[in-house]
């Protein structure tokens, strides 16, 4: 099913191919239905639907002239381009654009490391640059830094980082927009800006301060629409010495607030990496009458989940600790946690982990084995890149609601009952009981999960899921807590979610759209923002 640009004929079309061959080289635009397919999204709830965005083209430069002639001819015709960087956001809409018809602005061959620096501690990279290139430079030079990288290792830092993905390790690194260090951008009109110290010609510290001089719109980028990202600045840690784990089981249902609030206190100093949460009662599920006490209508009480716990000789919560450092100090930030917090908690006790020099070696990578240990993603962890998350997509793929919920235990506990109750009419009651714990990606937050599978050819099982991805963002919202990324499917409806006086952030960022791109050349409604030409 061929599709064409919105507003133009298939005679335009064709000249405007045309011209993108003249700019790129013909064998780097696509349009047939075939070379297109890699161009969907694979994961799509609305697969073969009039809702699926599908682009109508494809081109890929080779480096920044190119990225501003494709550009600058989108303008000339009135085209939307979407530009992606390496295009696996799966989970998220894939590569597929906001607007049927764009034409996928594919970045892969702008794929240049253009710096490591070991001694500073960042990176200087181009959008087709993917993890694993990035990890391989690194190790292959021997460089003393580690690289934060989210669980496929096929994705990019500028294309992660600029829907805000997450990493695994400590917690500045974790989040990857947060730890980018200045930007080239190609405007809609096709002319390069750089964002702070690098609007300065000449500049030494473009990748070491990012504020230069005057207001920062870097942070219009990430999960927006006002530019194509061809360079992109990245902090990396310095290669620890040593890594250690431990594990901190607590036995009471209410234990989990301290909990919380220790390892918030040990994260915000700086002295251990990704808690991992979990709670070990999840096993009980498996029984229906434990599966009916955690999914209680208005959640169980206390006192019914600690007796449950304690006929079965478990736990209520634990965490994972990870600590990086020299021995001592990962072995010192051990000790301190487990006095912290076995002091304060009764009954709360300790097992103590691997711990190894960095970097870890194969069998270090691969060993994951620990009583009640959670699927703690031991090579992400590491900053080592794979494709071993891969192995829990079911069925067609997924959509995820990730909702950004306060870092308490009575938020996870009000998170429980709040969206369990609100998937009561579907399918998912496994998704939020009383033993679902939060993740800790960002580093100041917890996020709550629901990542529902898609199947491409059960249409209904599909609308039962838009359905429910949709009253959960309602009914999140209704609690104060907002998605953190979406799918172009469901982008409109988070963003309808933050508004704040009447949708001003919206109304305000709206304004600019049309001032810096009225015509909506650069991904028009990414992130919620429509120019003035689609608004209607
Ligand atoms: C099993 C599984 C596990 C996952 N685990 C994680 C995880 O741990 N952490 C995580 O963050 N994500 C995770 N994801 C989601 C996703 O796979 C990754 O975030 C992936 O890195 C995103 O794809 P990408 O890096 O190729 O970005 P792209 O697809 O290239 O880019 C993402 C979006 O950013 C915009 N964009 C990209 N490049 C540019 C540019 N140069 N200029 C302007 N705009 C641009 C576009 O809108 C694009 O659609 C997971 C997905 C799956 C299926």
């Amino acid at each position: 099913m061929a599709v064409l640009p919105p507003d133009m004929d298939s005679a335009a079309f064709a000249r405007l191919l045309e011209e993108f061959r003249g700019a790129v080289g013909a064998d780097w635009v696509w349009s047939s239905e075939e070379d297109l397919g890699p161009y969907r999204d694979s994961f799509s709830p609305v697969w073969n639907t009039d809702e699926e965005r599908r682009a109508s083209a494809a081109v890929a430069p080779a480096d920044v002239g190119e990225v501003q002639a494709v550009v600058r001819i989108a303008h000339r015709y009135k085209v939307p381009l979407y530009p992606i960087s390496t295009g696996k956001n799966f989970g998220y809409g894939g590569p597929a654009p906001n607007v049927t018809g764009s034409v996928v602005l594919d970045l892969k061959r702008l794929n240049r490391i253009l710096e490591v620096d070991d001694k500073r501690h960042f990176a200087l990279v181009e959008p087709g640059v993917s993890y694993f290139d990035l990890y391989r430079h690194i190790e292959e030079r021997g460089l003393k830094v580690m690289i934060d990288c989210p669980d496929p290792g096929w994705g990019s830092p500028i294309g992660n980082s600029l829907d805000r993905g997450v990493g695994y390790t400590m917690p500045f690194y974790r989040d990857h927009y947060g730890a980018s260090c200045g930007l080239e951008v190609v405007l809609p009109n096709g002319e390069l800006m750089r964002t702070g110290m690098g609007a300065l010609p000449g500049a030494k510290t473009w990748q070491e301060y990012r504020y230069g001089f005057g207001p920062d719109p870097a942070g219009l980028f990430a999960q927006g629409n006002f530019g194509v990202v061809t360079k992109m600045g990245f902090r990396l840690m310095p290669l620890p010495e040593h890594y250690r784990t431990g594990l901190i089981t607590v036995p009471r249902r209410r234990d989990f607030v301290r909990l919380v609030e220790h390892v918030n206190f040990l994260s915000d100093s700086s002295m251990c990496g990704e808690p991992v949460y979990g709670s070990p009662l999840q096993a009980l599920l498996g029984d229906p009458d434990f599966a009916a006490l955690a999914t209680k209508p208005g959640g169980p009480s206390d006192a019914e989940m600690d007796a449950a716990a304690s006929a079965a000789g478990l736990p209520s919560w634990q965490v994972e600790l990870q600590f990086f450092g020299s021995e001592a100090t990962t072995k010192a930030n051990w000790e301190y946690a487990k006095d912290l917090i076995l002091s304060d908690i009764p009954g709360a006790q300790a097992v103590d982990g691997e711990h190894f020099p960095l970097p870890a070696t194969e069998a270090q990578l691969a060993n994951t084995s620990q009583p009640y240990r959670t699927a703690i993603k031991r090579r992400a962890a590491l900053g080592v890149p794979s494709l071993g998350m891969w192995r829990v997509v079911r069925d067609d793929g997924h959509v995820g609601f990730f909702p950004v919920i306060p870092r308490s235990g009575e938020a996870v506990f009000e998170a429980q009952r709040v969206l369990g109750d609100a998937l009561r009419e579907f399918p998912f009651r496994s998704y939020f009981n009383a033993t679902t714990a939060p993740l800790h990606w960002h580093p100041f937050t917890f996020q709550m999960v629901f990542a529902p599978s898609v199947k491409r050819n059960d249409p209904a099982h599909n609308e039962m899921v838009n359905r429910a991805m949709r009253k959960v963002v309602a009914v999140a919202a209704e609690h104060g807590w907002g998605d953190y990324r979406a799918a172009p499917v469901y982008q409109d409806d988070v963003a309808a979610t933050y508004s704040f006086n009447g949708h001003a952030l919206r109304r305000f960022l709206e304004q600019l759209k049309d001032a810096i791109d009225p015509d909506g050349i650069i991904a028009p409604g990414r992130g919620g923002i429509w120019p003035r030409r689609f608004r209607s």
